[in-house]
């Protein structure tokens, strides 16, 4: 630990400055303030083009005073002073400023008023430029500024004269994340001085100089002031690249350290037996598999068989089979003696996996009540469901199953966490759909085993390759990427009621078609009933981009829509049902095994379908208000139509207007089936927060300087070092700062946030 990183702010700037710096920036130490890095940087010679400054959003800005008049106020005492500013420089000869061309843009310009503002009359003077912040807003079709506060900028760059005037104008301004409270100009100052005061030489550096002199890095004390007051644009750059890649090194270096410890542990090898019930299943396999799914399986029967555990993410497209390749590794382990459990985000999905893989298994399954202890039978599996809301004898028994060994398949959802669940030998665990399922709970399935179970995490929602580096960069990762033959395409329509009210009659007729041809339909709704909050599961972020009239909305819900459709005279006689989080789970598994026997033809239901689902019948996915979903999950729900062999429709139905901002994920998942394009989409429209779930861990997020879609080549790059820093020294002995670095990092409580799907 360093003395002067861990120093409380106070001791080096006061305890004026240090007392407003946490009250609005919740910071108290040296280092914190150190890592309190600009956003943006602003170039004092040129005006910030305001038609391109985003609305309702804190901003900082440079801009010129074209006027400024004060009046008094007649309902009550005091003075109002209204400041108008603009981009233009106001000088025609210097239109094109710093490489910005205005020539052709219409200046922009944004009042400000100040009330009792007699500062602001007596510096905002027509002509000079300062630094503006607050948050910008339309009233009345012009442009304003609220809660404003403003810095003048001293020198006059075009009027300076002199030698220096061109480098003065080139110098960068950094933009920090501001509050309202306490403009970037201000925290600028502050940090300015504890520039001054801190002991930088003596920070510990992360970064090994072999490292370091490779990448020609800034020495890092020099890094620390270029990037908060920089001379040029080129320091803060560098500056910028050396901290950034640091920060890389440090995250990867954890993972890597975590990956080794991983490996170090002792597992049970489980190795294949070519007369088990795996080999017997692979013989009944009704078809043949994909290449990727051969491939993966050799690589799972390759770990299985080690005596280190297997720590595995599966990635696969929706509908590219996953579940096969898991029930494959999962015969492996019962056949060689040990239990797998399989877990399920949801209760319904959990039912399903019960339900299909006892048919796909056929003959290999036993049951329970036949089978028991000391059967003896090798050739068959005991598979057994395990769900919180079993009546209490199914569940007593499903845990004995599971206690004694005779369970060699362990199928539920969290409800397997709970402490009285045990096992008699868990050898491999497998969760299914990762992005629902939390380190917590994998720790706590972990501790269930006597030595740590082999695990496989399976998610459809694709993770581009440098977000699997960084939040799952602790597990390996194999890919599917190929959909069985014979998938039949599956087109995907906007469909806009703001603009064409009429297609919601003829939403229904379609359906009526699908039906009368034999086939089945789904419709999902956003919400339960007409006053609830949703069914969305724990965990689970609203679609970025929902404004307060948005929020208010009568949206589309189970029970509100059931009563529309049983009225709706093109679906009269159709057998319709509702399927939702709160129904009785009795009732929900008899109206799912109704929808997979296909004595229902419609179901009205909530996101409970939203993952892993598989009625290979149904054709006709309707989405009502659509812009309530989240990308992957609008891919998620439309990969449970055109599963078998039938082409498959999805109605992505919104009552939004045209060129609302919550149309692009609409149109963005209309556009490709292609779900990793997608997910690139999906974290372009979200920020970065909500990527890496900082919204869980309480606000702040992990990664300043980072950014996970853009930085993929120093993301793969730090990876590499990391790897070769920790296989020479896995305990980081030789590289104590790094050590430290991780350990600050990685406080206990980002550690788990780190690695939550
Ligand atoms: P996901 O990867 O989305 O979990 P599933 O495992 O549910 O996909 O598989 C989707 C469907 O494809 C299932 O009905 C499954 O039986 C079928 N399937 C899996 N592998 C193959 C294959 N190689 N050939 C044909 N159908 C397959
Ligand atoms: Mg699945």
């Amino acid at each position: 630990m360093n003395a002067e990183l861990d120093l409380a702010l106070e001791r080096r700037i006061g305890k004026r400055s240090a007392a407003v710096i946490e009250k609005h920036l919740g910071i108290t130490t040296v280092e914190e303030l150190l890592n309190y890095f600009p956003r943006r940087y602003l170039t004092r010679g040129e005006l910030t083009p305001i038609s391109d400054i985003p609305l309702d959003e804190d901003v900082t800005l440079i801009a010129r005073v074209l006027s400024s008049s004060t009046r008094t106020m007649r309902a009550r005492k005091g003075t109002i002073t209204d400041v108008v500013i603009s981009d233009d420089d106001g000088q025609a000869g210097l239109r094109l400023v710093g490489g910005t061309d205005y020539r052709g843009k219409v200046p922009g310009t944004l009042k400000i008023s100040f009330f009792n503002g007699y500062r602001a009359k007596a510096e905002l003077l027509p002509g000079r430029r300062a630094l503006f912040s607050g948050k910008v807003t339309s009233f009345k079709g012009s442009l304003g500024l609220t809660n404003p506060d403003y810095h003048v900028l001293e020198e006059e760059p075009f009027s300076a004269g002199g030698q220096d005037a061109g480098k003065l104008a080139a110098m960068p301004i950094p933009v920090y994340p501001a509050t309202a409270k306490l403009p970037s100009w201000k925290i600028q100052k502050v940090v300015a001085a504890l520039l001054e005061t801190a002991d930088l030489a003596s920070l510990p550096d992360p970064v090994p100089p072999a490292v370091a002199e490779r990448e020609g890095f800034l020495p890092l004390h020099q890094a620390y002031r270029l990037i908060h007051a920089p001379e040029t644009a080129a320091d803060w750059k560098q500056a910028r690249e050396r901290l950034r890649y640091q920060e890389a090194l440090v995250l990867q270096s954890a993972l890597a350290r975590r990956r080794a410890q991983l490996a170090s542990e002792e597992a049970t090898a489980r190795r294949p037996r070519p007369d088990g019930v795996r080999a017997a299943f692979d013989r009944s396999l009704p078809f043949t598999l994909t290449d990727g799914q051969a491939a993966v399986g050799k690589t799972l029967a390759g770990e299985l068989a080690r005596d280190f555990p297997m720590n595995r993410l599966l990635q696969g497209e929706v509908g590219s089979g996953k579940t096969v390749v898991a029930l494959r590794a999962m015969l492996q382990v019962v056949d060689a003696g040990g239990q797998a459990a399989l877990l399920a985000p949801t209760e319904v999905l959990a039912a399903q996996h019960y339900d299909s893989i006892r048919r796909t298994l056929g003959p290999l399954s036993r049951d329970g009540l036949l089978g028991g202890l000391g059967a003896g039978d090798d050739a068959t599996v005991q598979v057994t469901l395990l769900t919180g809301s079993m009546p209490t004898a199914a569940r007593r028994q499903a845990m004995l199953d599971a206690a004694s060994g005779t369970a060699g398949i362990v199928i539920g959802t969290h409800a397997l966490l709970s402490d009285n669940v045990s096992f008699y030998d868990l050898g491999l665990i497998v969760v299914d759909e990762q992005h629902r399922f939390g380190v917590e709970q994998r720790d706590a399935l972990r501790a269930k085993a006597r030595k740590p179970p082999h695990l496989l995490v399976m998610t459809a929602t694709p993770i581009p390759r440098t977000v699997a580096m960084t939040v799952f960069g602790d597990l390996e990762t194999s890919t599917l990427d190929e959909l069985p033959k014979g998938r039949a395409p599956i087109t995907t329509h906007l469909v806009g009621l703001a603009e064409n009210p009429a297609w919601a009659g003829r939403i229904w007729a379609r359906a009526r078609e699908e039906i009368d041809a034999g086939h089945q339909v789904y419709v999902v709704c956003p919400k339960i009933g007409t006053d609830d909050d949703g069914d969305f599961s724990p965990g689970e972020a609203e679609p970025p981009g929902l404004d307060a009239e948005e929020s208010q909305r009568a949206l589309a819900s189970v029970t509100a829509v059931v009563e529309h459709l049983q009225g709706e005279p093109s679906l009269s006689g159709v057998p319709l049902a509702p399927l939702h989080g709160r129904q009785d789970p009795e009732l929900k598994s008899a109206t799912m095994a109704g929808f997979v026997d296909n004595t229902v033809k419609l179901l009205v239901s909530t996101t409970v379908i939203e993952v892993g689902v598989d009625v290979h019948n149904a054709t006709l996915m309707v989405i009502l208000d659509a812009d309530r979903f989240g990308i992957s999950q609008l891919h998620q729900l439309r990969g449970r139509v055109g599963r078998g062999g039938l082409p498959g429709t999805c109605l992505l139905v919104t009552a939004l207007e045209p060129g609302h901002p919550s149309r692009r994920r609409l149109e963005a998942v209309a556009a490709t089936t292609d779900g990793f394009v997608l997910s690139q989409e999906d974290l372009k429209l979200r920020r970065e927060g909500d990527i890496l779930g900082a919204s869980q861990s309480g606000g702040r997020s992990t990664l300043k300087l980072l950014r996970v879609l853009e930085h993929e080549d120093v993301i793969a790059r730090a990876r590499e070092d990391a790897q070769d820093i920790v296989a020479a020294d896995p305990f980081l002995s030789r590289h104590p700062e790094l050590a430290d670095a991780i350990e600050k990092y990685l406080n206990p409580e980002k550690e788990a946030f780190l690695e939550r799907g």
